[in-house]
């Protein structure tokens, strides 16, 4: 996803030196040198961050951003001169989420950007996904593939599968299988284990021998 992020900024120095930057750094910028017409922008919600300077025409920064804050949770840096302190405590009273004081180099505000974004933006936990072979187990969505095949299994048989999985060629007697994946209140015995084995080697249909029985002692799985 390519980050949009709008620079309220009067100055067209400091724009030119900080947009390149940003530009190259991977994220598309728009600009705009007055408060009104900035916000008017940032309202349209099609920023992932404002940049926002404090001394602007039309409509200073602070008045900017509290009305912003009417509508909007867009991440907001406030850009302030070193003058300008009790600003930075009421841009964090009004709502900003960061600021960089003036002058400030273009490598410290993309880092700053970058930091914000991924704060306000986290990626999606990776799904955790077992792979054994040709077989693939999505915890999270619950699901199973063979290969390009989606196996229909039940959750029983999902979850024997998944600790087996887990731990490749590793022997679990069938009392450990019931307590690991049935619970220690399972009333069932041992052959409740045998039973779902059969069911998945018919599930698993060429990859049957996968599931391995260890005379005595239990079963494992192994990759082909
Ligand atoms: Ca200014």
């Amino acid at each position: 996803m390519v980050h949009s992020i709008l620079m309220i900024e009067d100055e067209p120095r400091i724009r030119n030196f900080v947009l390149p930057y940003l530009q190259k750094a991977g994220y598309a910028v728009d600009e705009c040198g007055d408060g009104g017409e900035g916000l008017a922008l940032a309202k349209t919600g099609k920023y992932s961050l404002v940049l926002l300077d404090i001394m602007l025409p039309g409509m200073s920064g602070d008045e900017v951003l509290r009305e912003l804050r009417k509508t909007s949770q867009v991440p907001v840096i406030m850009l302030t001169a070193r003058s300008e302190e009790s600003d930075i405590v009421l841009g964090f009273d009004t709502g900003a989420d960061d600021y960089i004081t003036k002058p400030f180099s273009p490598r410290e505000l993309a880092a700053r950007v970058r930091a914000l974004l991924t704060r306000a933006y986290p990626p999606a936990p990776a799904a955790p996904v077992v792979t054994c072979g040709p077989l693939a187990l999505h915890g999270a969505a619950l699901t199973a593939t063979h290969g390009a095949e989606k196996l229909s299994l039940t959750p029983k048989e999902f979850d024997l599968l998944f600790l087996l999985c887990e731990h490749p060629d590793t022997v679990f007697s069938r009392e450990e299988l019931l307590s690991r994946v049935w619970g220690y209140e399972f009333a069932g015995d041992a052959r409740t284990v045998d039973t779902h084995i059969k069911q998945l080697r018919e599930k698993l249909g060429a990859s049957r021998g996968m599931l391995v029985t260890v005379w005595g002692k239990g079963y494992k799985i192994t990759a082909p």
